[in-house]
């Protein structure tokens, strides 16, 4: 049987979609909600062999929460970064990168005592046609898992044109059918995604050279919606934005979030999980 490889987005989204909008700069995490999201996601390991997967966590929560970094890293699972807080890197200096990156990856490196070696934007947002951040990035990680493509040519490509040199390890994006919307191996689009639509999209990942790879976060292996904003929390927004977004947050929350793990299961059926990135580098990077 093939490799899935699953790796977890690990971020606090009430704390992240707040800063967003403006509602705060940082505040106190939910750490409950995120040790008991880690928690199914450990049981749903468990139940698929117990294959040990990569974390890129943010670090704040490193900041906040140490003792659930370093349970994670001591259970076995490879702690990457995700950035310091989930901001988008396209719109930050160069200089105000590494800055965030280095306050993340010291954190991250205090709290799980491993050397944190792989790196993810937020949103997968950070300039490609420019070199600064890349060149910042390869001083201070093994690897990049930030590319999205939907062919192993296209991440050899960018891959030579990095100097110095930085390993991607890309995360297949495509069109499940002609003229169908370009969709993502994970996250919302991995939610809305039939069963069928996931195999096929993993099969054409595979086709295309790479080693399929999903995308989830601690917001999806939950539905009970412990990481939305209540209407309290957006009031500041004015009615009508407050409104929009306590709406919006189903898509995150809610839709598709109970059937997840099933899907995953019938997912697995035909693959066993890979494991950690760091420990798979050799069929992963281009
Ligand atoms: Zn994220």
């Amino acid at each position: 049987m093939s490799k899935l490889f699953l790796s977890i987005d690990f971020e606090d989204f009430s704390h992240d979609l707040g800063r967003d909008l403006g509602l705060w700069e940082t505040r106190p995490l939910r750490i409950a909600a995120l040790t008991r999201a880690y928690e199914a996601i450990e049981r749903f390991l468990q139940a698929h062999g117990g294959a040990r997967a990569t974390f890129f966590c943010t670090g704040i929560i490193a900041e906040q929460a140490p003792e659930l970094i370093a349970r994670i890293a001591a259970e076995g699972h490879e702690i990457a970064c995700h950035h310091h807080f989930h901001d988008c890197i396209d719109q930050e200096t160069p200089e105000a990168f590494a800055a965030n990156l280095q306050k993340a990856l010291s954190a991250l490196r205090a709290a799980s005592g491993q050397p944190v070696t792989g790196f993810r934007a937020p949103k997968f947002r950070i300039p490609q046609s420019r070199s600064a951040h890349y060149t910042l990035l390869a001083k201070h990680v093994e690897y990049d898992s930030s590319y999205l493509c939907n062919s192993a040519e296209a991440a050899r490509h960018f891959s030579a044109s990095l100097a110095p040199p930085l390993k991607i390890l890309p995360i297949f994006a495509a069109r499940p059918r002609a003229l169908a919307p370009k969709m993502r191996l994970g996250g919302t689009y991995l939610k809305l995604f039939s069963r069928a639509t996931a195999a096929r999209l993993i099969k054409a990942s595979t086709q295309a050279g790479l080693a399929p790879h999903i995308y989830l976060h601690p917001y999806e292996f939950v539905a009970d919606q412990s990481f939305a904003l209540s209407r309290a929390e957006l009031a500041p927004l004015g009615p009508a934005r407050a409104a929009y977004w306590h709406a919006r947050q189903s898509q995150w929350h809610k839709i598709g979030n109970r059937s997840l793990p099933q899907k995953l299961s019938a997912l697995l059926q035909n693959h066993t999980l890979g494991g950690r990135l760091d420990e798979n580098l050799t069929p992963l990077a281009l």
